[in-house]
């Protein structure tokens, strides 16, 4: 019987799950053993805009059930009689197979992260399921031990497991965790990336295989610390004018999020903030800006 330490089942818990972005993505060659995944060495950085999943118990034998919430599905909204692929699912799978528990748990997933956006919005909500699991199912397991279940399912759900700051090699997936204190990361704060940020947001969604295609055709921009931004500009080009607007603005660093085509602007005062801000509203070269911080981490409730 799972008990909250007093004793007490505990049937409901959420977790607000940040977002992830890649203040350094350098890509290397696609790899055969990998099933074609390009070798990466990227610093992750976890983004203040959070989504939540509240895990319930249900009765035994019951099942579980997905319930979306929120203003921006993207194409999850449509997809809803195939909610055994969304992300938080195959978590609550892979735990259960792993723990040796039936899947009788509702999920609800209150959604703000941008979907398909660069930003590992399903990795995120598969990094919440597993956490609130190992509370609702008292585990108790250490975060390596949730980071090996979680890298079954995908590159960077181990990092959304810790949020902070890591590094990640291989294609992703392994991961270093890197203090505020560490030298790669008071370099990239010395830059400029830290603190408040504008998400720049589109509609539209960039299937990462379709940005790592085109990667290999163009490769990477001069300079780019995302070797994937110049691909991901020329598959969605507003991102490119959100980044020189941002620039132009004040942002004191303005890039593509991972595989895009999301705008990250770290904005070092009000003022740049409201420039940056209202450079974006009056171009339209961005769909929905939202004002968030970085680093954040994934924050658990005992609900009930
Ligand atoms: P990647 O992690 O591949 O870089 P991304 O961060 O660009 O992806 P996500 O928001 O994770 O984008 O969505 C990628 C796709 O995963 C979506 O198009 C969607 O169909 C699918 N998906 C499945 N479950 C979820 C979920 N819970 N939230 C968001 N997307 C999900």
């Amino acid at each position: 019987m799972s008990g909250n330490g007093n004793g007490n089942a505990i049937n409901e818990v959420s977790v607000d799950c940040p977002a992830k972005t890649n203040l350094t993505l350098h890509v290397g060659a696609p790899r055969s053993e990998w099933g074609g995944r390009h070798e990466l060495d990227t610093i992750y950085c976890a983004v203040g805009v959070y989504d939540t999943v509240t895990a319930s118990r249900k009765k035994p034998g019951a099942g579980f059930s997905l319930n979306l919430d929120g203003a921006y599905l993207g194409d999850l909204a449509s997809s809803g009689s195939d909610m055994r692929r969304n992300h938080a699912v195959l978590a609550l799978f892979a735990m259960a197979e792993a723990s040796s528990h039936e899947p009788d748990v509702a999920l609800n997933i209150e959604k703000r992260i941008p979907v398909g956006a660069g930003m590992a919005g399903g990795s995120a909500d598969a990094a919440a399921t597993i956490l609130a699991l190992n509370t609702l199912w008292n585990l108790d397991w250490p975060i390596e031990r949730l980071q090996q279940v979680a890298a079954t399912l995908g590159a960077d759900m181990p990092f959304c497991l810790t949020g902070g700051y890591a590094r990640g090699t291989g294609f992703g997936e392994q991961i270093e965790q890197l203090s505020k204190h560490s030298n790669d990361v008071r370099e990239l704060t010395k830059q400029g990336f830290a603190g408040r940020l504008l998400v720049g947001a589109y509609q539209a969604e960039l299937r990462t295989p379709e940005v790592y295609a085109m990667f290999d055709q163009i490769g990477a921009g001069a300079g780019d610390n995302n070797h994937l931004q110049q691909a991901a500009i020329s598959l969605h080009p507003r991102s490119g004018q959100a980044i020189d607007e941002a620039l132009l603005a004040g942002a004191k660093q303005a890039f593509i999020s991972g595989s895009g085509p999301s705008v990250i602007a770290f904005v070092p005062t009000d003022d740049a903030a409201r420039a940056v801000q209202s450079a974006w509203q009056q171009s339209r070269c961005v769909d929905r800006i939202i004002a968030s911080k970085a680093p954040a981490h994934p924050i658990v409730h005992i609900i009930a």
